[in-house]
């Protein structure tokens, strides 16, 4: 009894849902994507948030957009309104890899297909999932600053461990630190986290190890330009910005600016243009219903997610004129300003 009920109710939400689709090519309504988003608080995100939405309307669609600052009870409550308001197909950014499987869920029950967008919902039944190669970013990172300083002592201040991103990117580092620490011309001094990625964490994290190792520290691997600026403020207030080379990732207008004042060696640049016009593109493919195979597939802990993962690129003082300026992702006078 019990179970025709609850299977009528997902019947019902089903049919309502491609009813709804028929006769929106019947009228020729558009198609809503809806993008469920962690936090408009670091500038990468800004980014993908307009251009998501340029890209998204310029295939003929529409987009609904909320952000939830770092909240994941309110990140789940937007995403179900996102999902009751109609949206065809729920696009997340989660801030919770775990958390947001509850979501998926949901938008099954009512007919509607999810993509994680950049970070990866785990133990779900997710339907896309589009990114960089987060492992590469990590590679790049520990490349760089290898090449710099072959022996030493490295610190490695990660990402929030609630991000499925931060372990790929650790990941990588230590793919190619590993072989160096195991042959003991690299130790990692200090190894942590920095809850919700915030500058203010890894400054903390940033003294900690400076204190420990008595200032004696050869580099420092930061799994973001947040994270990254952070640390040079721990550094600065010991007189060691600019002699201990920091890595970092996102290429945000703060750390490019100091590469060029020499205070960070490196960035990781990922064209957000290429992620939000790729996400957009199989976004309206499915949401019309259009059955995506990829070359890729990622395991998110319950299935094999079908994925599309684009390439990083490693920036230093050498090639950021002919990457993030020449593809204006900054423009040569923010990069140059203080110069
Ligand atoms: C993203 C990074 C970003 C970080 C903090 C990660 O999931 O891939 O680009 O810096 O989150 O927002």
């Amino acid at each position: 009894e019990k179970d025709s009920t609850s299977n009528g109710t997902l019947g019902k939400a089903i049919s309502s849902k491609s009813e709804k689709l028929n006769s929106k090519s019947k009228l020729e309504e558009k198609i809503k994507i809806g993008f469920s988003m962690d936090t408009l608080l670091e500038e990468r995100w800004l980014k993908d948030k307009d251009l998501f939405k340029k890209a998204v309307e310029s295939l003929g669609a529409e987009v609904e957009i909320l952000a939830a600052n770092g909240d994941d009870s309110l990140q789940i409550a937007q995403a179900e309104t996102l999902i009751h308001n109609g949206v065809d197909l729920l696009v997340v950014v989660p801030h919770n890899a775990e958390a947001m499987a509850a979501i998926v869920k949901k938008a099954h029950s009512a007919g509607i297909k999810v993509m994680a967008y950049d970070r990866l919902v785990k133990n779900a039944d997710l339907d896309m999932y589009v990114s960089f190669d987060n492992e590469k970013v990590g590679e790049l990172q520990a490349r760089a600053i290898t090449n710099l300083v072959p022996n030493g002592k490295y610190v490695y201040i990660g990402g929030a461990e609630t991000d499925n991103n931060a372990h790929l990117f650790k990941k990588g580092v230590f793919r190619v630190l590993q072989p160096l620490i195991d042959k003991g011309v690299i130790t990692v001094v200090y190894d942590q986290w920095s809850k919700d990625w915030t500058p203010a964490n890894a400054f903390k994290n940033m003294e900690s190890a400076l204190k420990a190792n008595k200032n004696e520290i050869n580099a420092v691997i930061a799994a973001n330009d947040a994270t990254a600026g952070g640390v040079i403020q721990a550094l600065e207030a010991q007189g060691l910005a600019g002699e201990i080379p920091v890595a970092g990732q996102d290429a945000e207008l703060a750390g490019v600016q100091r590469i060029v004042k020499g205070t960070q060696v490196m960035t990781v640049y990922k064209p957000i243009q290429d992620l939000s016009e790729k996400a957009a593109e199989l976004a309206v493919e499915m949401a019309k219903g259009k059955l995506i195979k990829t070359e890729q597939k990622i395991n998110n802990g319950k299935i094999e997610v079908p994925s599309v993962l684009l390439p990083p690129i490693a920036v230093d003082i050498g090639n950021l004129e002919e990457t993030i300026i020449k593809d204006g992702f900054h423009s040569k006078s923010d990069v140059y300003m203080d110069q």
